[in-house]
């Protein structure tokens, strides 16, 4: 993961982004991937009113293909369906937009929030141009993350918006596209949001589990993580006849499926932030815990560094592979034995080698 820069004064105001919390915790929001017909958005945006659950109707209008062959969306027509939602239902309303003549028949039909999709947060020329066009304007906007795992990026959107004048924003977590395979669409690469709203303490993060999971079967677990992160909300794509969806049809879920995964949610109330006492015992444990691993780290480097003075004077060469093998492997056998998690194991001793090799090659030519 990139490193991002400190917050700047830009982005500072946006930690006390906290717009959100006049809505109801969690804020749901649904709808169909795409607006394909009058039909599909009457039929699902009127299930999804009788579940109770959803606070805003979503619906992609211009759809952004990997393929030209692809369905690209209905357009403006569908504008008029989705002010039809909000008249009838009451609905708040979203849509996604990418350029700003998007923005404009957005406004002009009356939709309440605009959101960013994954594909244009990466090209800043077309986030600053929707900025631009949104100067002046008192609309709230939902950022969702680039596809490439790029905090600066992500924060870099955000901060544009906010230049622009746009004071009630919300980031919405999508995962990532990256090279290893995962279970995931989109692998969620969770400690980036949790880095943002550590940076942005008050800015609202909703979290978007259609898109990370792809498929239905992931998308309880992915929202349930998320409240269990604090999210503010839950972005869930549904249509009426999920399988026959337009796209993404392997990960909508009908209304009634969108209602029994609320109703199963386990959701921590955002407000109790001040931990009871045996917490604070036990915070006080791992807070030793943690700093012993600092005083290891610190007398296994000293040892590196040492050893690396014997290495140059017997000609031994920095790294031997059986060496680094066996550290490898009973490492992660008393891990194993202890109920440590190996993969996580395998990722500290890798992050340590790197450093000690780093120590033992620093000062050669
Ligand atoms: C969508 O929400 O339908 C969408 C296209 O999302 P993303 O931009 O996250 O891919
Ligand atoms: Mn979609």
């Amino acid at each position: 993961m990139k490193q991002p820069n400190q917050p700047g004064s830009d982005l500072n105001p946006l930690a006390l982004n906290t717009w959100l919390t006049d809505f109801s915790h969690p804020l749901i929001i649904s709808g169909p991937c795409s607006a394909e017909s009058h039909d599909q958005v009457m039929k699902t945006s009127s299930a999804l009113h009788d579940t109770g659950v959803v606070s805003v109707f979503r619906s992609g209008i211009w759809k952004p293909r990997t393929r030209p062959s692809g369905f690209e969306g209905r357009g403006e027509e569908a504008l008029k369906w989705i002010a039809e939602v909000k008249e009838r239902y009451g609905f708040l309303t979203t849509v996604e937009v990418a350029t700003p003549a998007h923005v404009e028949m957005c406004l002009k039909h009356g939709v309440d929030i605009l959101w960013i999709g994954a594909r244009t947060s990466v090209n800043p020329f077309s986030v600053q141009e929707l900025a631009d066009t949104l100067r002046g304007v008192d609309i709230p906007v939902l950022v969702k993350n680039p596809v490439n795992p790029d905090l600066n990026l992500w924060i870099g959107v955000l901060e544009r918006f906010f230049k622009a004048g746009i004071t009630k924003i919300a980031a919405v977590h999508r995962g990532f596209t990256i090279f290893e395979k995962t279970p995931y669409r989109n692998a969620p690469l969770w400690e980036i949001p949790i880095e943002l709203k550590r940076l942005f303490p008050g800015l609202p993060v909703l979290c978007d589990p259609s898109h990370i999971a792809g498929n239905r079967e992931l998308i309880y677990d992915v929202a349930q993580k998320a409240l269990l992160l604090d999210m503010n909300g839950l972005m869930i794509e549904t249509h009426i006849d999920p399988s026959n969806a337009m796209t993404d049809a392997a990960q909508q879920l009908t209304p009634h499926q969108l209602a029994h995964l609320i109703e199963n949610l386990d959701i921590p109330d955002p407000s109790a932030h001040t931990p009871c006492q045996e917490i604070e015992v036990l915070r006080s444990k791992i807070d030793d815990c943690d700093f012993r691993l600092i005083n290891s780290l610190a007398d296994r480097m000293e040892l590196v560094k040492q050893i690396a003075v014997l290495k140059k004077e017997c000609k031994f060469p920095v790294l031997q592979i059986n060496r680094w093998n066996q550290i490898l492997e009973t490492r992660i056998k008393a891990a194993q034995l202890k109920g440590v998690n190996q993969e996580m194991t395998k990722k500290i001793l890798e992050l340590i080698h790197a450093e000690s090799i780093n120590l033992q090659t620093r000062d050669m030519p």
